[in-house]
């Protein structure tokens, strides 16, 4: 089973997109069930109807998944497996006073050491509990330090090996009861069985820990990890959300479409047998070892340029849709304006003029009076060339002065495809066009 695990914390990034496509398509070529798990337990961080926003995306996506649960529904699970492992005498109680714990903190940095936790609470077992509680002494649970060095199989990474020490004994329990991130995660991928979990590369250092609580909480079968090199922007810098082209609601709203937004994550860092594929063909293909180590650099012109190639394959009457048609015609007008357009707001800025009441003022403004009038009272021509001598013979322009204000009034613009391609497209709509 594999997991995609969003934070409800901000809009979705192209990076937690890249997550959510390769876990649900190493699902599907493994024929295991993806499922979603809304890491919300970060109460101060999350925010309203960002969850929602995630599963409209995934939606949009097409990506199929068996379930979808909030990591707070298992707050009880969470509790319970602390417990256990404090029973156990797997993890103790530990109440330090945050002032303890700075000044140890304090001390290893001016020792220049790293930070270890000093183990003076490492005797307190469950036994305690009952007399801490009754007293109201503040405590939290700490799992005990690993005594051999962790190993994480990473399958772009390779095998990565974590000392013990550096694993420490660390919270899984905060005082108000309620698990650290590690802990929950921990539980919940062992709860579900997930085999693989393919994440960024930032909960990297998580990862240890995560396993070792699993391995305490007596997990035999351990899960594989992917963790995803990142993506940087033009600078080099880790995108953030200072970058735009980040959120997918940004690429949304600026006209990138899912195939082709899906296509470009798919294709960055990766070989692939071609740069243009769908989701069922790349799901033939797709190798998660092959991505590349290193970081990757989001590129908005090759996705611009995949977003034009995706839209060029669009089914002409669904490309009409997206400029409120019904028309095949239509579809096909769009795509004669894909050299210079590569997104649907660029096409729409296109295509919109075109079926707009056209402004009859300035340079051509007589001209264009002439032509509508011809136009109007003109019978059903089927062919440009005929239809171009008809409004030659009656109005009598010619050059320039027939040819710019033809092309202004037939599209709303100076420059544009041939009109002898975009005439047979527009010709049903032709007395709503010439006005
Ligand atoms: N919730 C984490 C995030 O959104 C991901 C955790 C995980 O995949 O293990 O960054």
């Amino acid at each position: 089973m594999l997991r995609f695990a969003p934070s409800p914390t901000g809009d979705m990034s192209i990076e937690d997109l890249r997550i959510a496509l390769f876990n649900y398509m190493v699902a599907k070529q493994k024929d295991v069930n993806f499922i979603v798990r809304i890491e919300d337990l970060d109460k101060e961080r999350n925010i309203t109807g960002k969850d929602t926003e995630i599963m409209d995306i995934i939606e949009k996506f097409a990506l199929p998944h068996d379930s979808v649960s909030h990591q707070s529904e298992n707050l009880h699970i969470h509790q319970t497996l602390a417990i256990r492992l404090l029973e156990e005498k797997k993890a103790f109680i530990c109440t330090c006073t945050p002032e303890q714990l700075n000044e140890e903190q304090e001390e290893a940095k001016y020792n220049k050491v790293p930070y270890r936790y000093s183990g003076r609470c490492s005797a307190m077992g469950a036994e305690e509990l009952h007399k801490l509680k009754e007293e109201k002494i503040p405590f939290v649970v700490r799992i005990k330090a690993p005594d051999a060095p962790i190993i994480t199989h990473d399958l772009i990474k390779g095998d990565i090996e974590t000392p013990a020490d550096e694993v420490d004994s660390f919270v899984i329990l905060n005082a108000d009861g309620t698990p650290t991130y590690d802990f929950a995660c921990a539980c919940d991928d062992m709860i579900s069985g997930i085999s693989l979990v393919i994440r960024s590369e930032d909960q990297l250092s998580n990862t240890p820990k995560q396993i070792h609580i699993k391995t305490l909480l007596g997990y035999e079968q351990q899960a594989d990890y992917t963790h995803l090199p990142m993506i940087l922007n033009a600078e080099g810098k880790k995108m953030s959300t200072n970058d735009d082209a980040s959120s997918v609601k940004w690429l949304f709203e600026h006209g990138f479409i899912p195939d082709a937004i899906a296509n470009y994550l798919i294709l960055l860092g990766n070989q692939t047998p071609s740069e243009i594929f769908t989701m069922p063909e790349a799901l033939k293909w797709f190798d998660l070892s092959r991505l590349s180590k290193s970081p990757v650099i989001f590129d908005i012109d090759t996705l611009r340029s995949i977003n034009a190639e995706h839209l060029k394959q669009m089914d002409d009457k669904r490309l009409s849709t997206l400029f409120g048609f019904a028309d095949a015609d239509i579809g096909k007008l769009a795509k004669l304006y894909l050299q210079e357009a590569c997104t649907i707001n660029e096409l729409e800025s296109k295509i919109k003029p075109i079926f707009a009441p056209k402004n009859f003022e300035g340079k051509w403004s007589a001209q264009m009076h002439t032509m509508e009038d011809i136009i109007q009272n003109a019978p059903m021509i089927n062919d440009f060339n005929a239809f171009k001598a008809h409004i030659l013979k009656e109005s009598g322009l010619e050059g320039e002065d027939f040819f710019t204000p033809l092309r202004l009034i037939l599209t709303g613009a100076e420059h544009g495809p041939e009109l002898s391609e975009i005439y047979p497209l527009i010709k049903p709509y032709l007395l709503e066009v010439a006005s």
